[in-house]
């Protein structure tokens, strides 16, 4: 049996896992997202835990067949570098394919966080059976992964799919790219976070905004149901692009699951333009929080094949 090490980077955490061939995780480990620390040293605490987490599961050296890198965008997959995510301003210009390379002396791949996540839903999650889907992580920021026509689309620097910079509502205010009303300004989590502290008037984190309009208090209610609304807005411009037979919500956000899921596709069965758009399923990742780490390790063991 062939294994990979799967690396998925976000805003908030780092997940690492050994993976197989058949996409089964063996072990893994979180570390936070220390905005606080120079890129450099992020990716030496990276490099130091999947160390930890060989000595923990060895694996025979020729059996371990490459290290796969889900990073938010954007990136520049010929170079390998992570060029200047929004959500960790700290990492310009980040060679990180050649350092892990050093390190290691095995292939290392570098894909966009969301991609790779769309690959896992085909490979192993709630894809299989698809050809033509979208995967939606709506997390700390919100991206996409395309995979349209039997393959996925990534585009000449692998940068395809991030929607989390498409317009939405610029009555939001200016969001972290300097346009006003990004899709993840107006529905990622930390939207969420930071629309739900401004109604209570102290910080409250996504979980508490939830569990505030779970329990019916009403301008949280009223908010969140204008979060559920931008979703359905940047969904219908996705279908209406694209024209999917499925979109798969991940991220922690997806977590709330049936009034979210319930929402959008309301919303999309009114306003997808074709009528057989508004039809598009939505349904949530087959693999829970696992798909960004399975989808990094698929990167490898897909290509190796
Ligand atoms: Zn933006």
């Amino acid at each position: 049996m062939n294994y990979a090490i799967g690396v998925d980077i976000g805003g908030t955490k780092v997940a690492i896992g050994i993976v197989d061939e058949q996409g089964k995780i063996h072990a893994n480990t979180l570390i936070p997202t220390d905005k606080q620390l120079k890129a450099e040293e992020m990716v030496a605490m990276i490099k130091q835990t999947i160390q930890k987490l060989l000595l923990d599961f060895p694996i025979r050296e020729n059996k371990l067949v490459g290290i796969g890198i889900g990073s938010p965008g954007p990136l520049d997959l010929k170079e390998g570098t992570i060029v200047c995510p929004p959500n960790l301003p700290n990492w310009i210009n980040v060679p990180i394919v050649e350092n892990f390379k050093q390190e290691f002396h095995i292939p290392v791949l570098l894909e966009n966080d969301a991609t790779a996540a769309a690959l896992a839903e085909k490979w192993v999650g709630a894809a299989k059976d698809s050809n033509h889907f979208i995967y939606v992580t709506i997390s700390t920021g919100i991206g996409a992964g395309l995979y349209i026509n039997g393959k996925l689309i990534s585009g000449e620097r692998g940068n395809a799919g991030d929607i989390g910079h498409m317009v939405i509502d610029p009555s939001y205010g200016e969001c972290t790219c300097g346009q006003k009303g990004c899709f993840e300004w107006v529905a990622s989590g930390t939207a969420i976070a930071r629309l739900g502290s401004e109604i209570i008037g102290k910080s409250i984190s996504t979980e508490q905004v939830f569990k505030l309009f779970i329990n019916g208090h009403e301008e949280i209610t009223c908010m969140v149901k204008e979060v559920f609304k931008n979703i359905g807005v940047g969904f219908v411009s996705l279908i209406n692009t694209f024209d999917p037979e499925r979109i798969i919500i991940g991220g922690g956000v997806s977590q709330v699951g049936e009034p979210l899921f319930s929402a959008v596709k309301e919303y999309v069965s009114r306003y997808a333009l074709n009528p057989s758009g508004r039809n598009t399923k939505i349904m949530p990742s087959g693999l829970k929080q696992s798909s960004g780490v399975i989808g990094a390790a698929a990167i490898i063991l897909q290509s190796s094949e």
